[in-house]
């Protein structure tokens, strides 16, 4: 999953900051050293590292910071704040046309993910019971027509098509039409792309543009190039006005530069995630909720929103009242591991629960689906009691558990040890941005 690397760097710092009760100057500039390397690795472009990098700064040397009791959380804090403002603040949402149908242009070189994304987005509308019309648009790259006819049978929506012997402009102005004919209130073209960046493919997109007076401009690029889908972002942008960016792959790119780079370096916000190949793998981009996922907090209310089919809104909502007053207990943990399971590829959905990301880096807490079940075998060997008051958890009992469950005391050690770390962050951080705040919402 994306951010790895960066997340568990960053990790290091923090923990580094949160130990210590008076942060001096030196300490700030120390981690602010090790965060401008972190980022660097990531692939997060120079210049914008460096903006960063001032602008927390400038916020973290301040005196209320100094003068905090807990001056590492206000700068975990900080650097939070201005990683979402850095992905651009708030969600950008996909248009609405209050004039029907709205047409959606998805541009990208070939191989970026635009045929599978127009997919996604169309299942993604047909869920929100809209009625969209895949155009096939896409000529030149051999079996991308047929590619989409069997997204669209797949998912059930209609596919218009005019072959591959007629203009591309052309098809688009036709799908056009054929949607105003059909009552469909959304229509996605999917264009041809190239290799790499020309003339000749621009233009062919500034004259589709002219005719179907899109009311959005995706640009899909693969994340998985990082600087390289920056650059191709900011020369799409600049021939063709983009209203927003898809970054697909984020699944396979363990940097997570481009997503960091793009919104800054090309003023374009990104509006979807694609994180992976299945149908369903398309994600609305929340700029609040990655930077939370970054800095290893988790994001529950992705994870929330996910099961909303298996989980009822008032149980969530106590799940969060119980996170931010830390009365979460191993019984919230086991639930929410129950959950879990139920929701697709683990891997991708640890790292949206609070400080798994954490246990994962832990070389023999490796989460994959047998150590989860160690896990959850620690927790089930638990009492109900103990579950419900972890710190009654003695040296005796964790022996019993570790016998219990079949796993070894410094495993049960460590699985107690980061739940406790886990609820004290959680904890400082909530009454540090009070229940109003917007980014109190990831807790
Ligand atoms: P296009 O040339 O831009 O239309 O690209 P395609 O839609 O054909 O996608 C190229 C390849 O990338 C295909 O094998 C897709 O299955 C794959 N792909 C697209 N999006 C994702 C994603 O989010 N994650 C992963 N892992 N693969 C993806």
């Amino acid at each position: 999953m994306a951010f790895e690397g960066l997340t568990s760097r960053l990790q290091n710092v923090f923990s580094k900051l949160r130990g210590k009760g008076k942060v001096s100057e030196e300490d700030v500039n120390e981690a602010m050293r090790e965060v401008r390397l972190a980022l660097l690795e990531a692939d997060v472009n120079f210049k914008v590292v460096k903006d960063f990098i001032a602008k927390v700064k400038e916020k973290a040397v301040g005196k209320e910071v100094m003068d905090s009791f807990t001056p590492g959380m206000v700068i975990i804090d900080i650097v939070n704040k201005e990683l979402t403002e850095l992905m651009g603040g708030s969600q950008a949402k996909l248009a609405k046309s209050n004039k029907p149908p709205t047409v959606i242009m998805m541009v990208g070189l070939q191989g970026a993910g635009k045929t599978t994304t127009a997919g996604k987005l169309a299942k993604m509308l047909q869920k929100q019971n809209s009625r969209p019309l895949l155009v096939a648009g896409d000529i030149y790259r051999p079996a991308a027509i047929k590619q989409l006819q069997v997204l669209g049978e797949q998912i059930k929506v209609p596919v218009f098509s005019l072959g591959d012997q007629t203009s591309p402009v052309e098809i688009a102005r036709q799908g056009l039409q054929h949607a105003k004919d059909n009552g469909n209130d959304y229509v996605i073209i999917d264009t041809a792309g190239r290799l790499h960046i020309d003339e000749e493919l621009m233009e062919e997109l500034k004259q589709i543009h002219e005719v179907v007076k899109p009311d959005e401009v995706l640009l899909v690029v693969d994340a998985m190039t990082g600087q390289d889908a920056v650059n191709v972002a900011d020369h799409f942008n600049k021939q063709l006005e983009l209203t927003g960016v898809v970054l697909t792959k984020l699944d396979g790119d363990t940097r997570g530069g481009a997503a960091l780079s793009v919104k800054a370096v090309t003023g374009c916000p990104i509006k979807f995630a694609a994180i992976g190949e299945k149908i369903d793998a398309l994600e609305p981009f929340h700029p609040d909720r990655m930077a939370s996922r970054i800095l290893g907090m988790g994001d529950m209310l992705s994870l929330i929103e996910k099961a909303q089919a298996n989980i009822d809104e008032q149980k969530a909502k106590e799940m969060e009242r119980k996170m931010r007053n830390a009365e979460f207990t191993f019984e919230d943990f086991l639930e929410q591991m129950e959950q879990v399971k139920k929701l697709g590829p683990l891997d991708q959905l640890m790292d949206m629960i609070p400080g798994m990301g954490k246990m994962k880096q832990t070389q023999d807490l490796k989460v994959d689906e047998k150590q989860m079940g160690r896990i959850e075998a620690i927790v089930r060997s638990m009492t109900t009691k103990e579950k419900q008051n972890p710190e009654i958890i003695n040296h005796n009992r964790r022996k019993r558990i570790a016998a219990g469950s079949g796993t070894s005391l410094a495993e049960v050690n460590r699985l107690i040890k980061q739940f406790d770390e886990m609820r004290r962050m959680m904890k400082q951080l909530s009454s540090l941005m009070g229940p109003g705040g917007k980014n109190s919402k990831m807790m």
